[in-house]
């Protein structure tokens, strides 16, 4: 353990996949070694960049390349996916080697899949412990990719310093269907694929939502000018340069401010409170309990128990 908060100190890449495995493991043993591991953390912070897009917006290449320019840089890069898909099935394609080849080949980057669990909640606890790992691995950003479906994005923008919607160019003039809820969390907007004959249309669409962005409420977090709205191509990589950018500006800002320490703060707090309230519940399948829920659940649903008894009943076992 000492030895393995040694080496990923040191920046081994190997260690720091071997740490990630182990805050992973659901075995009681392996949780024991991670809450230590976790504590022993050397306190380093990268700059953590949550992006989101539905899928074929080209998230995936867009990380590619603006991975590529970021450790052409002499930055160190990891790739993280919260994927609600594996959650579901088991098995995950976001974060996906493949998708990713030259990156992931790239000595300064480092790319892990979604954890695959039973739900949306415990594949984000992890891929925050997974967040703070490569922070004291010593990586420089910390890209956390995720679909644009539901409660994924409200968790990733949680867990991040700075909110990334990648969109494509839009036919028409109607803006996606992207939701207000999530307008609001970003920080910067990138209408992909602004190349060739889709260029115009994504010049169009950077405007459309530039202009949907000054109508929003100003946040006490952005500077003036914040949130943008900007056109990249990740395959031509046309660009990439002026939103790295605007993301480091944004990120000096706020670190000027006292804005990026506030952030981390709160979401500090909120981390603590996620992973009291996760410890509670997993209770419920620990002993004495576990089993009770079912137990007592099909009982009050039979109409041999009340429910108020049945919960208190149930509240004891848990003391
Ligand atoms: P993801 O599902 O969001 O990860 O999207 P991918 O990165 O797999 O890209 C989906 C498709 O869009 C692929 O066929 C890409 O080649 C294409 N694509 C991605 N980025 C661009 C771009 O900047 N310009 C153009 N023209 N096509 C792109």
């Amino acid at each position: 353990m000492q030895d393995l908060a040694r080496r990923l100190a040191a920046g081994d890449r190997r260690a720091l996949a071997r740490a990630i495995t182990l805050v992973e493991s659901t075995r009681p043993d392996h949780r024991a070694e991670a809450v230590a591991l976790l504590a022993a953390l050397p306190p380093r912070q990268a700059l953590r960049i949550g992006l989101s897009g539905t899928p074929g917006v080209g998230k995936s290449t867009f990380i590619e390349s603006f991975g590529l320019m970021l450790t052409g840089q002499g930055l160190r890069v990891a790739v993280l996916a919260v994927d609600p898909s594996s959650a579901r099935s088991g098995g995950s394609i976001l974060g996906d080697k493949t998708r990713m080849e030259r990156l992931s080949r790239d000595p300064r980057a480092f790319i892990r899949p979604s954890p695959s669990r039973a739900e949306l909640g415990g594949v984000a606890r992890r891929t925050r412990e997974t967040v703070r790992l490569a922070e004291a691995a010593g990586f420089d950003v910390v890209l956390i990719e995720t679909v644009g479906v539901g409660q994924s994005e409200t968790l990733v923008a949680e867990m991040s310093d700075l909110f990334v919607l990648l969109l494509a160019p839009a036919g028409g003039d109607e803006l996606q269907g992207v939701k207000r809820g999530i307008m609001e969390m970003a920080d910067l907007i990138l209408v992909n694929k602004a190349d060739g004959e889709l260029r115009p249309t994504a010049l169009r669409t950077v405007a459309d939502y530039a202009g949907a962005l000054r109508l929003l409420r100003k946040r006490p977090q952005d500077p003036e000018g914040f949130p943008k709205a900007l056109p990249v191509s990740a395959v031509e990589g046309g660009g990439l340069d002026a939103a790295w950018a605007e993301m480091q500006a944004l990120d000096r800002w706020r670190r000027d401010n006292g804005r990026f320490d506030r952030r981390r703060a709160e979401q500090a707090e909120r981390w603590f409170r996620a992973e009291v309230r996760a410890g509670l519940l997993a209770r419920l399948d620990r002993e004495p309990a576990a089993g009770s829920l079912d137990r007592l659940g099909t009982e009050v649903a039979a109409g041999r128990t009340d429910p108020v008894a049945a919960a208190a009943e149930m509240l004891r076992l848990l003391e």
